[in-house]
């Protein structure tokens, strides 16, 4: 095996200063530390040294008058800090030995670290990736987002039910923020708007206070760090006062609650807008901060507005943050004294908006009246902006009324609504989808009238992960492999993977990549003892659907299949059946009914199907729990296969397949989202994909979809729903998933998982064939990790830079 080439400056010897730090800022005993206190002094160790390089990276761009780019997100899905701090300084090695001297490993003190769990799932996920990597290109920039005191619900099951737990993650601090007390903002609700001789005056009636909390966001491969900005909400000083003097304590702490609420919880939905006042107000809030930070300074760096969009690029993801818009609107004209039109044409400049889905019921709409009791002059501006669009588009399509409303940023049948995502797109230069599907199909649907305006405003930029986290970092083994084989420098071109082709066909290669393999499933052999108590073989192979539970995801097709190889084995107990894991693991937004019977059903079926003594290791299936960043972390390596089976055409893009293929699982799929783009890259003999495709679906649709026809015609699928449905996997009470099954044969099935049902398990037999011959799957396996160079989110991060935000990495 060639020597690696490009070996590492070797990593410094850092224990002084972790024993500095367990004495001086931690206050412990160097000599009895526990692991988390070893943890808390490391970080200190790190995150003193990202101190220096954000200073320094701040006075450089300042110094440079950078153009920035500025990324507002409602969810940042972080995870931990640590290792990746300790690898981006070159401080692991360094860090490990410190460990070591007080008889810890570094895991035991990684593991100590609460995850940063401020999202729900993939789009957070993104959010995160996208940091990192624009730190590592050394582009300037900053993430704006919410400090939510409690993130992402920690979910833990009870009797097969999924019980949702909150996530102090902040209840022991964190050494990974950096509170500004200086970067303080009001920002304002509610109240009336005066029109007072030419001026206009939003006459609030409350007022909350943001601060500022900053996490560091090192790069890899350099000395630039980005900056990923909080917001936490605070009362307002006078606001308890009154009630504190006269002794009424309890008044005092309620009045502050009402403010400081804005920051509390994350909304725990996933691609369904959550219809409160307060997460508008938290959308506006976090805006509103980040539009007063970012006009600071560029004005204490430019000293006019007038080039506000030749300095910064503003970034939605998602309609989350469009109330920007209007935000930027009021203050250019009302604080600023610009005129509308220059204003308008400003705003055009500086925004760019992604869209992450196509699901009507998932894009996110406003009451008019909700808006106006919350945002008064938002709603003025929004009009005015409505009305000045409309009369352009009136001029394009002259006549045509029905046009004109489905452009309009308001929906007037019955309650009258804000479109968020028209908002979006009318002041925005630039709208992206995810997936080359995802972009096409936006124009085609959702968007056809805005394309036929503003053809070159829609584009597209496949979304891709960081390798740093979901390769380096999840799968050392792995790593040492490519690093020995290939050079260390795919951690930075992600593309050099390509040079596995080379060694695809070399058997001793093979033997290690599926020494790896067994390695990594051994680990997550022990987390799934751990969580579950099931024990299973890591010489079965291991079937992952890991993500959010929801019924477009198509849990339930899983489980079909599932049941299906239970009755074939029972049926056919000798046949020479590839014994298999199947493994779950994701939450079910709180108030989703179809998503946690799914839950419990995946239990039921596990019960029955772990404890059948016929069964054996021919079949177990197994549900994590509380799937986050790090329990993926582990899941990732130790699959052999990824289920990516959501109805063509629903699936924006999905990461998580990327980040398995990455680790070398084989996918099975649909032809939906990045699955295409997968597909293409590493070669259609490397992939299984299966089912209806995108025009399938919607003629099937237009045609009519009998789903009782599939049940009457095929004797094994009636058989699998009846079994479920008259109660075989949930005795002590058999009608549980009578409503479940229900929704399938009479209730529409409105994801087709009876249509693609015969198409999927038939691809699961083939699976099975590939995975009897050990050299094939290897190769195969392989195959997808040389061909995933292109989903790096530094591809992506780069694409955006150069196409929508036109900023540079800074040139020190
Ligand atoms: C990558 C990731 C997701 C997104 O998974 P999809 O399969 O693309 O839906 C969700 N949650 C976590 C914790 C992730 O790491």
């Amino acid at each position: 095996m060639p020597l690696n080439t490009s070996a590492k400056p070797q990593s410094p010897d850092i224990s002084k200063d972790i024993n500095s730090h367990l004495l001086h800022t931690v206050g412990a005993d160097p000599g009895a530390a526990s692991s988390s206190e070893m943890m808390q002094a490391v970080a200190q160790v790190a995150r003193a040294q990202l101190s220096e390089r954000w200073v320094h990276t701040q006075r450089e761009e300042r110094k440079h008058k950078a153009r920035r780019v500025v990324y507002l997100s409602m969810e940042f899905l972080m995870g931990r800090t640590l290792s990746n701090a300790l690898a981006a300084l070159n401080l692991t090695e360094g860090a490990a030995a410190g460990a070591l001297q007080h008889a810890k490993n570094l895991e035991d003190l990684t593991g100590c670290e609460p995850d940063a769990a401020l999202g729900n799932g993939g789009l957070g996920r993104l959010a995160a990736c996208f940091l990192d990597s624009m730190a590592t290109l050394g582009l300037p920039s900053f993430g704006y987002g919410i400090r939510y005191e409690y993130g992402m619900f920690a979910q833990e099951i009870q009797g097969g039910n999924q019980v949702e737990y909150p996530d102090s993650w902040l209840k022991d601090g964190t050494p990974w923020e950096f509170p500004r007390a200086e970067l303080t903002y009001p920002v304002r609700f509610g109240g009336w708007v005066a029109h007072e001789d030419g001026k206009v005056v939003w006459k609030h009636a409350g007022e909350v206070a943001a601060k500022a909390y900053d996490m560091v966001v090192p790069g890899h491969g350099t000395h630039k760090v980005s900056t990923l900005r909080l917001w936490k909400a605070v009362a307002p000083d006078h606001i308890d006062l009154g009630a504190f003097n006269t002794g009424d304590y309890a008044r005092a702490a309620a009045a502050k609650n009402e403010y400081e609420n804005i920051s509390w919880v994350l909304y725990p939905n996933d691609s369904t807008p959550a219809g409160r006042e307060l997460r508008l107000k938290q959308e506006y809030f976090f805006v509103a901060a980040s539009m007063q930070d970012l006009i600071k300074r560029h004005l204490d760096e430019h000293h006019t507005l007038d080039n506000l969009a030749e300095h910064v690029a503003i970034h939605l993801n998602d309609t989350h943050p469009a109330i920007g818009v209007a935000e930027l609107m009021r203050i250019l004209c009302d604080e600023h004294d610009m005129l509308w039109d220059k204003a308008w044409a400003l705003c055009g400049k500086t925004f760019s908006y992604t869209n992450h889905t196509l699901m009507p019921e998932a894009l996110e709409t406003w009451p008019v009246s909700l808006i106006q009791h919350v945002l008064p002059r938002h709603l003025e501006i929004i009009f005015r902006i409505n009305k000045e669009f409309l009369d352009q588009a009136a001029r394009f399509r002259p006549g045509d009324q029905e046009f004109l409303k489905r452009l309009s940023l308001i929906d007037e049948t019955g309650e009258r609504r804000v479109r968020m995502a028209h908002l979006s797109v009318v002041g925005s230069h630039q709208i992206n989808g995810v997936s080359a599907l995802h972009s096409e199909l936006l124009v085609r649907t959702i968007f056809t009238d805005f394309a036929s305006l503003w053809p070159h405003r829609f584009t597209n930029m496949t979304n891709g992960v960081t390798p740093r986290r979901w390769l380096a970092q999840a799968n050392p083994s792995l790593s040492k492999l490519l690093d020995a084989s290939l050079g260390s420098g795919w951690r930075l071109d992600l593309n050099k993977l390509q040079g596995l082709k080379e060694h695809q066909g070399d058997a001793a290669f093979r033997e290690q990549f599926r020494a790896i393999k067994r390695y990594n499933k051994v680990r997550l052999a022990h987390l799934i003892k751990e969580t579950t108590g099931v024990v299973v073989s890591p010489d079965s192979l291991f079937d992952v659907q890991v993500k959010r539970i929801h019924e477009y995801k198509r849990q339930l097709l899983n489980v079909l299949h599932v049941v299906t190889r239970y009755q074939a084995i029972l049926a056919n107990p000798d046949a020479p059946w590839v014994p298999r894991t199947v493994i779950f693991a994701g939450k079910a937004a709180s108030s989703y009914v179809a998503a946690k019977s799914i839950i419990r059903l995946i239990h039921d079926v596990g019960l029955t199907v772990n404890n059948d003594e016929r069964i054996g290791d021919k079949l177990k299936v197994v549900f994590i729990p509380n799937y986050g960043v790090s329990v993926a972390e582990i899941i990732m390596p130790g699959a052999d296969l990824s289920e990516q089976i959501s109805t063509a055409g629903t699936e924006a893009s999905g990461t998580g397949n990327m980040k398995l293929a990455l680790n070398g699982a084989l996918t099975i799929g649909t032809d939906d989202g990045a699955n295409i783009e997968i597909r293409q890259n590493v070669g259609d003999d490397n992939i299984f994909i299966f089912g209806l495709k995108t025009p399938e679906v919607r003629d099937l649709r237009v045609t009519g979809y009998h789903p009782l026809n599939y049940y009457e015609g095929n004797p094994t699928l009636k058989a699998v729903l009846n079994a479920i449905g008259e109660g075989e996997f949930s005795p002590d009470e058999p009608g549980r998933y009578s409503a479940l099954i229900n929704s399938l044969v009479w209730g529409g099935d409105h994801y087709l998982l009876l249509a693609d049902y015969a198409s999927y398990v038939a691809t699961q037999q083939q699976v099975d064939g590939v995975y009897r011959q050990p050299e094939l799957w290897s190769q195969r396996a392989i195959a997808n990790v040389a061909g995933m160079g292109v989903f790096s989110s530094d591809r992506t991060i780069g694409e955006y830079a150069r196409q929508i935000w036109r900023v540079t990495p800074a040139p020190y």
